[in-house]
């Protein structure tokens, strides 16, 4: 075995049907007395039902999280988080809830108590994201690192089975890429493992039925261990990639994650022969590229980057940003070959 190191991120998680009824228990843990609740638009509902089994803990919900977080919208948050003397948040939904917590925690330092409702994995990371000008900036904080991480599957059946499958398809990746990481630890490994293994079980059975808990429980454990993935190692290509598509050329987050994942996969896996092994036994193929593409296949979901609006003029435009300034990878990162793996993408062709 090579030496590694591994940090344990200092979180404290509650899983499991139902558990959010422990949420009030959670923030008081912290000593938190008045949280802002931060969830997007479309989950106002939900919002609302937190702060209300928040009782008095609850200083309000705002209701403004967008995909990846615009400088106005962290702005006007961290602006109404000081006017109701918030001293922590509880973000409920997906990555741009919890998104929005981080922004907040990162200038204020107030805790962040996530209720993920999506598969992204953003709970689990210290990483955050500000998005001016059409441009995203990153960077690591632990202060945006949320203390506590609430998953109740509940909250997640009536996820869009379109948003199941592709936010599934993003938090597989996010395991992927830890198993060829330039700071991979078996610790991690095993994670992963067990984290494609439970999603690539119960995404087929959400597609369904999507109202399934058990599988609902099955993937949100699983987008759990993905998450914990993310924020442990350095992503690679993948990443850059859809980091590339999504802030250059807009693309949506999860959807873009599903179309490319088997074709980074298909460019690493010779270079990574023990991860790819790894991702062959989680997901039960001899070829883990093509068998990931086979599973979107079976998931519906979208295979080609043409039908998420991606123009063909741009395959070059974003090789040259991806090879530019490349993250760490297995296979060596050339022009030719980002250019040709964007193609099959951008076309829809199996990956190869
Ligand atoms: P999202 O949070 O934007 O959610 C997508 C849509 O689904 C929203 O309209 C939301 O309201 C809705 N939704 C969420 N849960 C629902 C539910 N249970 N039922 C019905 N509707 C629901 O999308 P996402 O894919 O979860 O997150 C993407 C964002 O997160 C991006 O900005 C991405 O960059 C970021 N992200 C960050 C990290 C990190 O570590 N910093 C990790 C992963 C993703």
């Amino acid at each position: 075995m090579r030496s590694f190191s591994y940090d344990a991120l200092p979180m404290r998680v509650r899983f499991g049907a139902g558990s959010v009824s422990a949420l009030a228990g959670e923030v008081a843990r912290l000593g938190l007395r008045r949280v802002l609740v931060l969830c997007s638009p479309e989950q106002t509902g939900t919002g609302e039902l937190i702060a209300e089994t928040l009782g008095e803990l609850s200083a309000g919900v705002h209701a403004e999280a967008r995909m990846h977080v615009p400088v106005e919208v962290a702005r006007r948050a961290r602006e109404r988080a000081v006017e109701l003397g918030a001293d922590g948040c509880v973000a409920v939904g997906g990555g741009s809830a919890v998104g929005l917590g981080k922004a907040i925690a990162l200038e204020h330092g107030l805790p962040v108590v996530a209720v993920p409702t999506t598969y992204a994995g953003s709970e689990m990371t210290p990483v955050w994201g500000l998005t001016e000008d059409g441009r995203k900036r990153t960077g690591r904080d632990p202060r945006v690192l949320p203390a506590a991480v609430v998953y109740d599957p509940e909250l997640t059946v009536g996820l869009p089975v379109g948003v199941t499958v592709t936010s599934g398809l993003n938090a597989i990746a996010h395991a992927v890429e830890a198993l060829y990481a330039p700071d991979a630890s078996p610790i991690i490994s095993l994670m992963a493992q067990e984290g494609i293994r439970a999603l690539t079980g119960a995404l087929p059975t959400l597609v369904d039925h999507s109202t399934d808990l058990d599988a609902r429980t099955e993937a949100l454990y699983g987008a759990w261990l993905c998450g914990a993935c993310l924020g442990a190692t350095t992503m690679s290509l993948h990443h850059k990639l859809c980091h590339a598509l999504g802030g250059t050329l807009d693309l949506p987050h999860a959807p873009t994650h599903a179309v490319v994942l088997p074709h980074a996969l298909a460019y690493n896996q010779h270079a990574a022969p023990q991860a790819a092994a790894a991702i062959g036994r989680a997901i039960d193929s001899a070829d883990p590229a093509r068998g990931l593409w086979d599973l979107a296949g079976r998931l519906g979901a979208p295979r080609a980057l043409v039908d998420l609006g991606m123009a063909e003029a741009d395959i070059d435009r974003i090789a040259e940003q991806v090879v530019a300034n490349p993250y760490a990878n297995p296979a060596p990162v050339t022009a030719d070959g980002v250019a040709a793996l964007l193609r099959a993408a951008w076309a829809g062709e199996p990956p190869g």
